[in-house]
């Protein structure tokens, strides 16, 4: 192997323990404890599993959460009504809708309720809105593209005019990732779906993120050789030397690519465990931000 490991467990670890001392503070000083609020509607396993560990890590990080399970068949009135008074009510500081909401829902709408002050997913369109426009600052960026940033901090990686290549462009991932990138003045490249020649288009990346929900998908020989790869696939693959009978791989070849790139993310304990750290924080800094 010769790219350097960007160890995403052991950042976000470091990153638990500030939002952790800094909550602590916080309580010894008399002030709220940073409160997260979860709205999960419906019954999808994996939405339940991903709030639970939220709600796992606010208690870690002695901070307080508050989850709200609503029926699949909840009404957008309904809904709308909850998140309007998690808005007024004082001891929440971030409200998080888990996502997909089901089909008769309308997410957008939804998103847009949430108070800006409390949008710790930062999915609403005021701070998508100031992400995407010039000498604008977000109160708080998505997740897993702010981990992304984060991991590319940690590990030295220069940003200002670099090439960076995106592969994705969903709102949850890969449009706020090149987004951020441009902010942090990289020139941005963003391919999705319906883009030709894309391995010619990765090869040209200083720093390649990659988003598509696609296994193994980018080969070791498209990468620039010393590029910064961040992986953000999740996909299960069989694998019967597993008790489970699969194992997780992201969306690139780790094998191939590891030999070329400079630095790169493994799946899991790269990008992973970066998104519970930075809502973490986010919802630390909402509650600091409510106080003044
Ligand atoms: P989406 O399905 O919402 O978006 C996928 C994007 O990839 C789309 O823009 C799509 O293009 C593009 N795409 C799909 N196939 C290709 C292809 N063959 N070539 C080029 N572009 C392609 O996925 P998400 O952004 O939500 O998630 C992406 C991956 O990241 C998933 O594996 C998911 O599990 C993982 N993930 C991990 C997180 C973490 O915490 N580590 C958090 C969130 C997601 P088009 O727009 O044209 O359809």
């Amino acid at each position: 192997m010769t790219a350097q490991l960007i160890d995403g467990k052991a950042i976000a670890a470091q990153v638990r323990a500030e939002v952790a001392a800094r909550a602590a503070k916080r309580n010894a000083e008399g002030k709220p404890k940073p409160t997260l609020a979860t709205v999960l509607v419906g019954d999808r396993a994996d939405s339940a599993a991903y709030v639970s560990s939220k709600q796992k890590a606010c208690a870690e990080l002695g901070m307080g959460s508050l989850n709200q399970s609503l029926p699949a068949d909840i009404s957008q009135a309904e809904l709308e009504k909850l998140i309007a008074s998690l808005n007024a009510d004082k001891s929440v500081h971030g409200i998080l809708v888990q996502l997909p909401l089901p089909s008769h829902l309308n997410e957008e709408r939804v998103l847009q309720l949430i108070g800006v002050e409390k949008d710790v997913d930062g999915f609403s369109p005021i701070n998508i809105g100031r992400l995407a426009q010039r000498g604008r600052e977000p109160l708080f960026v998505p997740c897993t593209p702010a981990g992304c940033v984060y991991l590319l901090d940690k590990s030295g990686v220069q940003i200002e005019g670099a090439h960076a290549v995106v592969l994705g462009r969903s709102n949850i991932v890969g449009m706020p990732a090149a987004l951020l990138m441009m902010a942090r003045n990289a020139t941005v490249t963003v391919c999705h779906s319906r883009t030709q020649d894309l391995p010619a288009l990765v090869k040209q990346a200083d720093i390649l993120i990659v988003a598509i929900g696609n296994a193994e998908f980018v080969r070791g020989d498209w990468i620039k050789p010393g590029a910064a790869v961040i992986d953000v696939g999740i996909n299960s693959k069989p694998d019967a030397t597993k008790k489970s009978g699969y194992r997780l791989v992201g969306d690139v070849n780790f094998d191939e690519a590891k030999e070329v790139a400079g630095c790169i993310t493994p799946v899991p304990g790269g990008v992973g465990p970066m998104t519970i750290a930075m809502l973490m924080q986010n919802t630390l800094r909402a509650a600091e931000i409510q106080d003044a």
